[in-house]
């Protein structure tokens, strides 16, 4: 399929004949600015606010976790998922190679080592086979339940699956085995707000899940993140290390752990409750994209991706798959220098110059989506 044929279809999905298509653009179209100026009108701009409660209600609700804990950005709530789960200096973190360098940089803020095993070609996402087959060669689980690398001598603490651009992985595979393995499970849902496996929404199925409402996801508030469990004391542990762990006192200050100042501010939180509020209108306008997008690409050499069977997507970044990286490569030059903004998937972790060194399987899926997957412009489309 040409080029031009493809940019011709953007724009005219996107009414926009000349002008700049981006990627993904934040959409506003609720009640945005009536939430931020009443922080505002209120003087609850920071870290105490009603607005911040309600969005961990609204996260709560929309996920079915038992428990959600607002955090500052998706990294900081990456990075408590592991301090709270136990994760100490040393221990090693199973991660894909296919992620957002948040992932891996998390696993490093909490002193973890990151370990990459391979993706599934067709999820994009943490490859269970490949997993069960890393853990069948390295790992051993001692007397005392813990699961050790053989190989580096170190402690599996943690696996962290991510949901590649809102499609899900096999997330109850990868639950099953890392239950086998004492290893705790910590998904990495940041791109799929409103994606679901048979039902259940992304995030709620290991120990701990986390989302990120960054300026380029499907619902955003500037910065902010969130942290969902079903687990109690997990929740009241996350929700006083984001608070600087304060003693609750009338006036006095008393902290009685090294913690960190990670709450989302209620000035977020308000714009995020109105974002929240427009969640299901926004995927189904993603969807409906999606929908022109398969039909567009529909028996095309240039494969559009869809939701797996059982899986439901939030189609946060629509995905193509060229033949080749050199069909990738030219394609992702000639949309750029068109005003369309596409983008390839991320540079492999265990390319990065501060990753090389970690230890990883057999990686030739990863290396071959990372040779074909471009995204391609998603954002919530104006109602008319
Ligand atoms: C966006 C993202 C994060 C980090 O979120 P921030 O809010 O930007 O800190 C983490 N993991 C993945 C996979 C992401 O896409």
């Amino acid at each position: 399929m040409e080029t031009s044929h493809i940019l011709n279809f953007i724009r005219t999905t996107f009414m926009d004949a000349d002008g700049f298509i981006p990627l993904h653009a934040p959409f506003f179209g609720g009640r945005e600015k009536e939430y931020v100026t009443d922080t505002i009108d209120s003087t609850f701009v920071s870290s105490v606010g009603a607005y911040v409660t309600r969005f961990e209600e609204m996260m709560a609700e929309i996920t079915g976790a038992r428990y959600a804990i607002a955090t500052v950005n998706g990294t900081t709530a990456l990075h408590l998922a592991l301090v709270i789960t136990g994760v100490k200096y040393g221990d090693e973190v199973i991660t894909q190679p296919l992620t957002f360098v948040a992932t891996a940089n998390a696993i490093s803020h909490a002193g973890g080592i990151p370990v990459f095993v391979d993706v599934d070609r067709d999820t994009m996402g943490l490859s269970p086979a490949a997993l069960q087959a890393f853990l069948e060669e390295h790992a051993v689980v001692t007397g005392n339940g813990q699961c050790m690398n053989k190989t580096t001598g170190r402690r599996i603490a943690a696996c962290i699956p991510m949901h590649a651009f809102g499609f899900p992985v096999r997330i109850k595979e990868i639950a099953a085995i890392c239950a086998k393995y004492h290893i705790t499970l910590i998904e990495d849902a940041a791109e799929s707000l409103g994606s679901y496996v048979d039902g259940v929404h992304t995030g709620v199925f290991g120990n701990v899940g986390i989302f990120s409402f960054n300026g380029n996801k499907t619902v955003t508030c500037g910065g902010g993140g969130a942290i969902v469990t079903n687990d109690e004391a997990l929740a009241k542990k996350a929700k006083h290390l984001s608070t600087t762990a304060k003693v609750a006192h009338p006036y006095e200050f008393v902290h009685d752990d090294v913690a960190y100042n990670y709450r989302m501010p209620n000035l977020n939180a308000a714009l995020a409750c109105a974002q929240l509020e427009q969640l299901k209108d926004m995927l189904a306008n993603k969807r409906e994209l999606a929908a022109l997008y398969a039909d567009f690409f529909k028996g095309s050499a240039v494969k559009f991706v869809t939701e797996m069977p059982g899986t439901t997507a939030n189609y946060w970044l629509n995905t193509v798959l060229f033949a080749d990286r050199d069909q990738q490569q030219a394609f992702l030059t000639e949309s750029n220098n068109s005003k369309v903004m596409t983008r390839p998937i991320w540079r492999l972790m265990n390319k990065l110059p501060m990753y090389a060194g970690c230890q990883h399987g057999d990686l030739s899926n990863a290396e071959w989506l990372e040779e074909r997957v471009v995204n391609i412009p998603s954002s919530v489309r104006k109602m008319l």
